[in-house]
C-alpha cells in the first residue's frame, strides 16, 4: 500500500486526485487530506478514504471539522501550522494542490521527508524554484509536474537528453476573452472571466487563464522545472486545448503531447510514474475534432504574459513578488475594486517599486525571505490599487 497525502483535497485538482485514488482503495493508505472552508467535503472524503488526519486551513473551523468527523476515527486539525505539520507525516506520494503561495511551506516539508511531490501548485516553483529543487536534491525527494503543460513536456522528454532541447512551447487556450475585441477587456466582469472554454477548474485559475497570468506563472515554472533559458520558452494560443506542449530538438524534430483536456491524465501520470496505467479519461478522436489551430499570443490582449520574461530576467525573489502581487490584484478584481486589465498594471507597479526601493535580486532564496517578500508585495499591491482608485 502506498501512503499518500493530498494538500488542497477539496479543490478541483484535489477532487480529481481523490477520484483516481478512490477507484483503487486497496492500493492506497491515505495519511492527510487538507482543505479550506468546505468542511463537509473534507470530512466526507476523509471518512470515505479512512484518512489518518484531516486539516482545515482555518483555525476557527476546527470545532466544525471535529463535529463532522465525530465517530470516524479521523483526527482533526486546523491552521497553517497544522497544515505544515501534516506534511511531515511520512508519505510516499504527496499531491500539492493548494492554490497560491500557501502551498509552498507544506510542499517543502513533504520534500524534506523524501516524499515524491506531485506538483500542481505552480506557485511553489515560481516563488522559490531554486530552494525547492535544492531541498528535493538534498533529501533525495522527487518532484513530478502535474500542471498539464509541464506534465506534457516531462512526457515528451522521456529518454531524451536536455542538452538536445532547443525550445519548449507551452500552449494556452486563450481563456474566456480570446475572441473579444481588446477594447472591451477593461469592462470585463468577474462572472465573464470565470468561465473557461475548455477546462473545468477552480475560479482563481480560471480568471488567471483569461488574463494569462496563469500562463505567465507557467512560463516561469517551465524555466525552473526544466532549467531552460527564458528565451527558449514560447507560448502558443491553441483554442482546442488538445496539444498541451511541444518540445523542439536541435535536429528540428518536435515532439507534441496530445490528450483530452482532463486533469486526471496529468494527475494519473504523476501517480503511476514511471508506469502508465489505464485512466478514465476520454480518448482523442482527431477526425471528430477535425482541426487544430495555433496563433501567437497578442500581448495587447494579454499584458500579464510579457511580465513573465521581466520576472525571469530579474530573478531572485521577483517570482515571489510577482505571484503575491498577482494574488492580491486578483482578490481586488474579484472584489470588484479594479478592472480586468488593471491587474497587470498593478503587478507591474509592484515589481517596479521593488526594483526602485529594495535590492532583492541578491537576497538569498530562503523560505523566510520568500514569506517576508510575499507579505510586503501584498501590501504594495494594495497600495497600487488604492492609488488607482484614488
Ligand atoms: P481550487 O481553488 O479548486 O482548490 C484549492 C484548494 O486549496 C482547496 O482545497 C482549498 O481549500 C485550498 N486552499 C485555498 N486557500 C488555502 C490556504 N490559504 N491554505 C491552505 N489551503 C488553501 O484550486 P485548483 O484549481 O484545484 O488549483 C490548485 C493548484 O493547482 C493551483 O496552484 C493551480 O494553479 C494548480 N493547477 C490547477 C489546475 C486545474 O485544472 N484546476 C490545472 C493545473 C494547475
Ligand atoms: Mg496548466
Amino acid at each position: 500500500m502506498r501512503k499518500v497525502s493530498i494538500f488542497g483535497a477539496t479543490g478541483s485538482i484535489g477532487q480529481n486526485t481523490i477520484d483516481l485514488i478512490a477507484r483503487a482503495p486497496d492500493h492506497y493508505d491515505v495519511v492527510a487530506l487538507t482543505g479550506g472552508a468546505n468542511i463537509a467535503q473534507l470530512a466526507a472524503d476523509a471518512r470515505q478514504l479512512h484518512a489518518d488526519v484531516a486539516v482545515t486551513a482555518y483555525e476557527d473551523r476546527l470545532s466544525d471539522l471535529c463535529d463532522a468527523l465525530e465517530g470516524s476515527g479521523v483526527e482533526a486539525a486546523a491552521g497553517a501550522q497544522a497544515l505544515t505539520e501534516a506534511a511531515t507525516r511520512p508519505a510516499d506520494w504527496v499531491m500539492s494542490a493548494i492554490v497560491g503561495a500557501a502551498g509552498l511551506a507544506p510542499g517543502i516539508e513533504a520534500l524534506k521527508q523524501g516524499a515524491t511531490l506531485a506538483l500542481a501548485n505552480k506557485e511553489t516553483l515560481v516563488c522559490a524554484g531554486a530552494l525547492v529543487l535544492d531541498t528535493a536534491k538534498t533529501h533525495g525527494a522527487r518532484l513530478l509536474p502535474v500542471d498539464s503543460e509541464h506534465s506534457a513536456v516531462f512526457q515528451a522528454l522521456v529518454g531524451e537528453d536536455m542538452s538536445a532541447v532547443e525550445r519548449i512551447i507551452i500552449t494556452a487556450s486563450g481563456g474566456a476573452f480570446r475572441d473579444w475585441p481588446v477594447s472591451d477587456l477593461a469592462k470585463a466582469t468577474v462572472e465573464q472571466a470565470s468561465s473557461h472554454p475548455n477546462w473545468d477548474m477552480g475560479q482563481r485559475i480560471t480568471i488567471d487563464s483569461a488574463s494569462m497570468f496563469n500562463k505567465a506563472l507557467e512560463v516561469i515554472e517551465t524555466k525552473e522545472f526544466f532549467g531552460l533559458d527564458p528565451q527558449r520558452i514560447e507560448v502558443l494560443v491553441h483554442p482546442e486545448s488538445i496539444v498541451h506542449a511541444l518540445v523542439g530538438f536541435r535536429d528540428g524534430a518536435v515532439m507534441a503531447h496530445m490528450g483530452a483536456p482532463d486533469m486526471r491524465h496529468a494527475i494519473g501520470y504523476a501517480l503511476h510514474w514511471p508506469h502508465r496505467q489505464r485512466l478514465p479519461v476520454e480518448r482523442l478522436d482527431l477526425a471528430a475534432i477535425g482541426q487544430l489551430n495555433f496563433q501567437k499570443p497578442d500581448l495587447a490582449r494579454y499584458p500579464a504574459l510579457r511580465l513573465a520574461w521581466d520576472v525571469m530576467e530579474r530573478g531572485g525573489l521577483s517570482g515571489a513578488v510577482f505571484n503575491a502581487a498577482k494574488e492580491r490584484a486578483l482578490d481586488h478584481f474579484i472584489a470588484r475594486r479594479i478592472g480586468f486589465l488593471d491587474m497587470a498594471d498593478c503587478v507591474a507597479m509592484v515589481l517596479d517599486r521593488f526594483d526602485a526601493e529594495l535590492c532583492l535580486i541578491d537576497a538569498p532564496l530562503t523560505l523566510d525571505n520568500v514569506q517576508q517578500t510575499d507579505h510586503l508585495a501584498r501590501q504594495w499591491a494594495d497600495d497600487a490599487v488604492h492609488k488607482r482608485a484614488g
